[in-house]
Parts: C-alpha cells; structure tokens; sequence
C-alpha cells in the first residue's frame, strides 16, 4: 500500500499510488517482504538508446528504470502524459508476455535531482561508473524512504535488524509504525550505504561494531522540507545492526504561540518577559515535548515583528533548526566524555559573550556547566532563555537546585523570571471522532468516571483508531500543545525556598490563579480537540490536580 513495497502482479495497484491523507490504517496490510535482490552490476535500461525500455529525454527527466526491476519516478511523474504512456507501454509488455516479462516490480518515488544523479551515474563510461550507478541506485532507495517519512511528517525511522529479517519502522505523531519489512542482508547494506556515502559523519567508515553518528548531507535532502537528518547507528544486543534516523524539519515561517496551542494568557506571561533587559526563562517538558520548536517559534517571531531590532544568539550541541533572526553557535567539543563536554559550552559561552548578544539562548541545560553559564549571561544584564527536562514547571527550580544552582538565586525573582513547561497531544480528526456517549463503552472504567468527574463529557470526542481518509488513525498530523506559564514572583519563589515546591504549586494555583498543564489539558478534552486517553497517556491523570485542593497545608 505504499511506494516501497513490493509491487506484486497487479500493477495497476502500485498506479495508484495511496496519497498522503489515504494512509492505510492496517499496517500489517503494508508490512510486506521486499524481495529485491542486489546484483553486482546495474544498467540504467531507461537510458540506453536501443533497448526495449528506452525512455524518451522527456520522461527520463521524471522517471529511470534499472535492470534489477526498481521504476524510479519523480512526485508529480504520473501526473506527465509521455510519463504516463512510457509505464503503459511496459505494463503492455508484461500483460503480452502473460506476466513472464515484469520490466519493474518496485516504484520509488524520489525528488527530481534523484532521477539526474541516475542518468549522470549511468553516463560516466568507466567502471568506477557502474558501481557508482549501483550505489546511486542503494541511495535513491534511501531517499524515496525519507522522502515517503517526511510526507508522513514521521519525526524517526529505525532500521531494526534480526537474524531472518529486517523491519522499518516509522514513528508518527509520536506512535511507532511498523512499516515494511525487507531481507537482513539489504537492511545492512541499506545501513552502510547511508552512513558511508549519504552521511557527513566524524568517522568516514562504518563499522557495525561502534556507535557511530553523523547527519545525511544536505543534497540528499534538499526540498523534502527536512532541515537535517540526524543518523546514528551502533550494535544491540548480540550485535545487531541497528539504525535511528531524526527527521528535523524546517520551521517554515515562525509561528504564534497561540498557533501552537498556548493560551492567550499563557502567550501574554511569555511575551512580557521580553520587557526585561535581564533574567532567565525556562522552557520544561519531557523528551519529544516540543519546547525546543516552542521557543524557536517565539524567539523567531519576536525577531521578525520587532524587524530584528535585537542581536540573539543561540548556543547549541549541534544546531539543529534554523530559527528566524538568531545567530546560532555550535558547541565545539575537543575530544569525548562528559568532562569535554562540559568545557566546550564553557568556552562557546565565553564566545558568545565576546559577541555582545541583547538575548541569549543557552540551549538545552543539562549539566551544571550550562545552567552555571546561563545563570552568569542572565546576572550580566543578557535576557536569557534555556530548556530543561522536566514533567512540570515546579520541578524546574527543583531540578535546578538538585545540580547546585544557589537558593539565593532561586528565590529571586529578577533572576528566575518563568517557568513553562509544556506536552504536545495529538489533535482529533474532527471528520472520525465520536462522541462520548458513542464511544464510553470501550473506554476503562476508571477513565469514563474519571471523565464524568473532570470533564463536561457531553462536548468530549473520542478517537476513532479506523481512522478516516482525512487523518491518520483517527488524529491528525498536528499535536497541540498543553502547558503551563509560571510567572515568578517574591511570595512565590519565598514558598518554594522556605516550604518546598509542591508548596509552591498550591500557592501558584490558589492564589495567583496559575494554569496547570491538566488543568489546560482538560479544556482542550471538552472542546473535542485531544482525546481524553492520549491526554492521559502523554500529559498527566485528569485528576492530577485534586490533591492541590485538598485542606492539607
Ligand atoms: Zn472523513
Ligand atoms: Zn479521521
């Protein structure tokens, strides 16, 4: 059911090729063996001026066809009359031959440039050419199933490697998709091709022994939308290959908060902080959260509508998306281990000092070198803004504490501006959701009450795991985001140091009005846009907050 399986007999199946909304909701269905063998030497018979398969110049710049039977062909191929006619005409000679001649058996889709570097491969007269050719041909496959992740916005893909086997898998608004399965030798080879000849990596050579990493290069992933390709590979257990690819994508013009499903009032306590000249603000939530593309799209934003009136540096290991008016720095590590880890943002923060930046973002802290680092650029009069890995924005000053930050500078409030803290859910497919009473009955029971309780459960909608032509297993391509915006304050800050950050938490929410992340959870349940289980699975219990009202303290 999709590009890169195995086309089977019916050809004019693999012709109408599913689109990106018309995803097949049975994965087993797309979990298909990929036979297609590797031989030494490969011929581009598209090219070939007398063979039977020629393709007129026209075609050749959207389709190629090799010899070992893989149709390569560009995304608006089939769209082309002289495209068109070309496949009819070897579909025709398979059905004159009753099936005995198969001319392709496998579509890859691929971009454009694809297509030339096959005909440039097949061109070069030397035998170096014809092994070029092969391994062009290693990469285009590659690329069609980078090309096929990115339209499913997969933010991963794993090449997993058992003894009989190989599997893909994809991971889609955050669940794994085992996509399609293929033979253990081509899965290595496929891993091997992409490190040695597609990849810009520290260690030229790959070597199934080592953790290895590295990114593919930018020509091979030029107009898919991906900013970068992160790949990293090393043995599992019994020194299997294994492969994980991080699909980074462009941000596209920077977006709102609000776009991005903060609250207006949670979008308001974070622009204001920009009115200070100093400080910090922290960006928490757990890993595959989004705060890294929240803040991106805020500073971005802030950037393009102040017209870039202020100088903003950013300090990463590596830079990993471009944001919109921002210098970004790399850290620079001499040598391995955490000691080399910690002196390198050490000296790029000293760097970036030198520069004279009005914001400055200190990226990721996780060792206390980086929160030390940020902590000095927010005392000397730099608006600082960082992430932390954290389940709420009261285990920010916590987690902070707990690496050696000074309680004196966490209870001040002109150092410790706000804490965010933030999880991205799934949106319903509004087409295929049903309502409550439609769907209670599949629901735990410790769910449904919990939903009679927190939630207005006549406005509630379910996902529909069937799903629909419009999404993908009954949610969209979109996560929303549910947060909560700490604004700090000297009675609050005076809580958390005196009486601890639960305390702190009750006090925030009693008395100054805050929105937790359930709490705002909860909302976005009763407008019938996340779904009540995924909620719960990704963000927190729809009772998280009954204990913050009790009578206790
Ligand atoms: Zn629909
Ligand atoms: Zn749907």
């Amino acid at each position: 059911m999709n590009t890169l399986v195995e086309a089977g007999l019916n050809t004019s199946e693999t012709l109408d090729l599913p689109e990106f909304e018309h995803l097949a909701p049975d994965t087993s269905e797309a979990l298909t063996q990929n036979t297609t063998d590797a031989p030494d030497r490969l011929v581009l018979v598209s090219a070939i001026d007398d063979h039977d398969y020629h393709a007129l110049p026209a075609v050749r710049a959207k389709a190629a066809l090799t010899d070992d039977g893989v149709l390569y062909l560009t995304e608006d191929a089939r769209s082309d009359m002289l495209v068109r006619s070309y496949i009819a005409s070897l579909d025709r000679r398979k059905a004159l031959s009753e099936g005995k001649i198969v001319p392709y058996h496998t579509v890859y889709e691929v971009p454009y440039s694809e297509i030339q570097r096959l005909y440039t491969a097949a061109a070069d007269p030397t035998a170096t050419g014809l092994a070029g050719l092969r391994r062009t041909a290693e990469e285009s496959y590659a690329i069609s199933m980078i090309t096929e992740a990115a339209k499913e916005q997969a933010s991963d893909i794993f090449i997993e490697v058992y003894p009989d086997s190989a599997e893909i898998h994809y991971r889609i608004v955050g669940d794994i998709e085992r996509r399609f399965s293929m033979k253990p030798e081509r899965a290595k080879q496929l891993i091997r091709t992409m490190y040695d000849s597609m990849s810009e990596a520290t260690d030229p050579h790959y070597d199934p022994t080592r953790d290895q990493s590295g990114r593919i290069a930018k020509r091979h992933t030029s107009g898919l939308g991906l900013h970068q390709v992160r790949v990293s590979t090393g043995p599992t257990d019994e020194e299997r290959p294994f492969m994980a690819l991080r699909l980074h994508y462009d941000l596209g013009e920077p977006r709102s908060l609000v776009k991005l499903g903060f609250s207006q009032a949670q979008s308001d306590a974070i622009n204001d902080v920009t009115a200070h000249a100093s400080g910090i603000a922290l960006f928490s939530g757990p890993t595959g959260s989004g705060k890294s593309t929240s803040l991106a799209n805020f500073i971005g934003l802030r950037q393009k509508l102040d017209g870039c009136r202020r100088k903003v540096i950013a300090l990463e290991d590596p830079p990993e998306i471009p944001i919109y008016g921002v210098v970004q720095k790399a850290v620079l590590r001499k040598g391995l281990g955490r000691e080399a880890e910690g002196q390198a943002w050490i000296a790029g923060f000293e760097t970036l000092m030198r520069w004279n930046p009005d914001w400055i973002i200190a990226g990721e802290l996780r060792l206390r070198e980086t929160m030390d680092a940020a902590l000095k650029s927010a005392l000397t009069n730099h608006l600082t803004w960082g992430m932390l890995h954290a389940s709420s924005a009261t285990l920010v000053p916590t987690r902070l504490q707990e690496a050696g930050i000074e309680m004196g500078y966490l209870s001040d409030p002109e150092i410790f501006r706000l804490f965010a803290n933030q999880s991205l859910v799934p949106q319903l497919c509004p087409h295929c959701s049903v309502t409550f009473t439609r769907g209670e009955a599949g629901l735990a029971q410790g769910l449904v009450q919990r939903i009679k309780a927190h939630c207005t459960a006549e406005t509630v909608r379910l996902r529909n795991f069937s799903g629909c032509d419009h999404c993908y297993r009954g949610v969209l391509r979109v996560r929303t985001v549910c947060a909560e915006v700490m604004t700090t304050d000297h009675a609050l800050l005076t809580k958390f140091r005196n009486e601890g950050a639960q305390t702190m938490r009750r006090f925030w929410v009693r008395e100054r009005g805050g929105i937790t992340k359930a709490a705002h959870m909860i909302e976005k349940i009763n407008q019938g846009l996340i779904d009540p289980a995924d909620a719960e699975r990704i963000v927190s219990p729809l009772d998280a907050d009954a204990h913050l009202w009790g009578d206790s303290t």
